[in-house]
């Protein structure tokens, strides 16, 4: 029988979901879907200084955005306060855990002497073989690591990973006020949650031998661990704000399609031959710890954005005018609430999609379809809107308006009859017409722009062209 496989993405809410946070939540969620497996999230606030519901609310948002939902929670552990205590308690029963007295002011004291000594920084165990309580004084909760021998951790990632036991410091699993601490909530979270593979940055390896040591005195059986490697800025350094956006939220406010981040996600580490661009189906039927490499990842914001058009290009131009109204209320092109016609809409996102590498340079391109005028690019202006385009300009115009049909084909027949009247090229006529028309020098074809922007609209900047020219 194949085991059934149950993953998590426990993220610390104290901060908004950054990259490295939403690549190990996509992994563990390729992986649950691999393998017709489950999918927990588990939000670990334990630490209530820095945990908000704010960033819990972000980190939602960010996971739904990129489609990554949970089979099963979100699950607090500040809800689960009692569970950790009956944990704790066994171990202190069993005699695995003692209390310790020993004041922050005294560890500090110790610590400096243990540096000036070059000895290692752990808690020297006194309070191990304390028979009585010390009145007044409220106890943290250390677990007795073994003093002798390794723990070794068997990674799919990393391989065999071995670690001294006596570099390992007696742990606290509880503080003073009676609150847990991470390495024991996320072991118990992980035993009670009946999580089989545990897959996370590989900033979490050294806790590792730590939970090895909890799994080993609760007596449960050990979950498979799949440490990710990090991810790097250009400059080799550990990716930060200094790199450019980290929260999964501003790519979406820079215009980036959820499934293209997706897909640049999923390659900060994992690699499938030289494939680059995959569909979600296909990420899913591929995944694979064995093609996680072992190295750091280096995160390029200049692939993402490439990879973005490439999925901008290959959209459904119906789905890609959805996903651009937003950024068309945001660019000032429309106001909210406006009714956008959207078999319109999607006609014109296809004549621009490829020249668009995110929604914002969609929405920015979109404005001369949509907005009732255009401004002129002084120096486009100057060079196409002059008395040498203004006869053409002015026959174009009556072309247009008695044409009784308005297509690119009958358009195209338009501009030829004119150009051959007039013995010049297509271009001596399309350029001043797309001044006129878009402002500037760049647009779609000639013909497909006008279709879309249909006959009123075309005649009325025609003739305001002419105006100018007088
Ligand atoms: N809460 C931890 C973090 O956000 C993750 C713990 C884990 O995955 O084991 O770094």
């Amino acid at each position: 029988m194949t085991e059934k496989v149950r993953v998590r993405f426990a993220p610390s809410p104290t901060g908004f979901l950054h990259i490295g946070g939403a690549r190990t939540a996509l992994f563990n969620w390729l992986y649950a879907k691999n393998r017709g497996g489950t999918f927990v999230l588990r939000i670990e606030d334990t630490d209530r200084s820095r945990s908000t519901d704010e960033y819990i609310d972000a980190i939602n948002e960010g996971m739904q955005w990129l489609g990554l939902d949970s089979d099963e929670g979100p699950f607090r552990q500040t809800e689960r306060f009692e569970i950790y205590k009956k944990y704790v308690d066994t171990l202190m029963n069993e005699g695995k855990a003692y209390h310790c007295y020993c004041s922050p002011e005294e560890l500090e004291e110790r610590r400096k002497e243990a540096m000036s000594q070059g000895k290692p920084l752990k808690y020297n165990g006194k309070c191990r073989s304390l028979k009585e309580p010390v009145p007044g004084v409220n106890p943290v909760v250390r677990f007795k690591m073994p003093r002798e021998g390794q723990t070794v951790v068997d990674d799919l990632i990393k391989g065999t990973v071995s670690f001294e036991n006596e570099q390992l410091d007696d742990l606290i699993i509880q503080r003073s006020d009676g609150t847990p601490t991470y390495n024991l909530t996320v072991v118990v979270d992980d035993v009670d949650m009946e999580i089989t593979h545990i897959i996370r940055g590989d900033d979490h390896l050294n806790n590792t031998p730590k939970q090895l040591q909890l799994y080993k005195a609760f007596g449960y059986d050990v979950p498979k661990f799949a440490h990710l490697p990090m991810i790097l800025g250009s400059d080799k350094a550990r990716l930060s704000k200094r790199h450019g956006a980290t929260s999964v939220t501003a790519y979406y406010d820079m215009g980036y399609l959820p499934e293209a981040l997706v897909n640049y996600l999923v390659r900060l580490g994992w690699s499938y031959g030289d494939q680059e661009v995959f569909t979600k189906d296909e990420l899913i039927q591929y995944f694979s710890f064995e093609n996680v490499g072992k190295a750091a990842a280096v995160f390029n914001p200049e692939k993402l954005l490439w990879l973005n058009q490439q999925y901008i290009i290959n959209t459904p131009p119906e789905r890609l005018a959805e996903l651009v109204i937003p950024f068309l209320v945001k660019e000032g092109v429309i106001v909210e609430d406006q009714a956008v016609n959207m078999q319109w809409l999607s006609k014109a996102v296809t004549t621009l999609k490829e020249r668009s590498r995110t929604l914002i340079e969609l929405a920015a391109s979109l404005r001369y379809y949509i907005a009732e005028d255009v401004e002129y690019d002084e120096k486009a202006k100057k060079k196409f809107l002059n008395e040498k385009s203004r006869g053409l300009l002015v026959e174009l115009k009556k072309g247009l308006q008695s044409m009784t049909e308005f297509n690119e084909a009958e358009l195209k027949k338009l501009f030829t009859s004119i150009a051959e009247k007039h013995d010049v090229k297509l271009g001596k006529i399309a350029q001043p017409t797309r001044v006129a028309l878009t402002g500037g020098t760049q647009s779609p074809g000639i013909f497909e722009l006008i279709d879309v922007l249909g006959r009123e609209k075309t005649v009325k900047r025609i003739e305001k062209a002419i105006g100018t020219i007088q």
